[in-house]
């Protein structure tokens, strides 16, 4: 998971930067175009043509800056502020380890029903949704049910498709 995490925001960040890329060829090649692009940047957020002209005259003075407007405006990337594959990787691996880890708490404190073990990770499910939905401002009940409900969804097929090849094998 957490390798799959890595590879996953090392490629976006590659992409984005044959992006950028494309990008700083074209300013290199259609100056004007580019220019007149980066103006009707400036209009479309409601500035006056007369003005934006000035604007996108002084940021084109600095061709790093013109092309950080450029693909923060055609891209939707800031990319002073790509995320580290490297820290996607170690999250993904720690919150993995810990939920791997919660359903077995129960066993390791001692108790041996089945039941308890599954009611401790659905809080625990219950918890990080909800908590996930607070940090991106969605609704909290609906995110924490939303995570218990994938859960309980994987959960099935896993032990669904176990039966499947377990009746066959055995
Ligand atoms: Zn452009």
């Amino acid at each position: 998971m957490a390798t799959g995490e890595f590879t996953s925001v090392k490629s976006q960040n590659e992409l984005v930067a044959s992006e950028v890329e494309v990008e700083r060829t074209a300013l290199a090649n259609n100056p004007r175009e580019e220019l007149e692009e980066l103006a009707t940047f400036f209009v479309d957020m409601g500035v006056t043509q007369e003005l934006a002209d000035q604007v996108a005259k002084q940021i084109n003075k600095s061709p790093e800056e013109a092309l950080k407007v450029h693909t923060s405006q055609e891209l939707g990337v800031d990319t002073s502020e790509l995320p580290s594959p490297l820290q996607a990787a170690l999250l993904s691996f720690i919150s993995f380890a810990i939920g791997a880890l919660v359903p077995l708490l129960p066993y390791l404190l001692g108790a041996t029903a089945l039941w308890l073990s599954l009611a401790v990770t659905a809080v625990a499910l219950a918890i990080t949704g909800g908590a996930v939905a607070r940090l991106t401002s969605r609704p909290i009940v609906q995110g924490a049910l939303r995570q218990v409900g994938l859960a309980v969804l994987a959960a099935g097929v896993t032990y669904a498709v176990g039966r499947g090849i377990g009746t066959r094998i055995s």
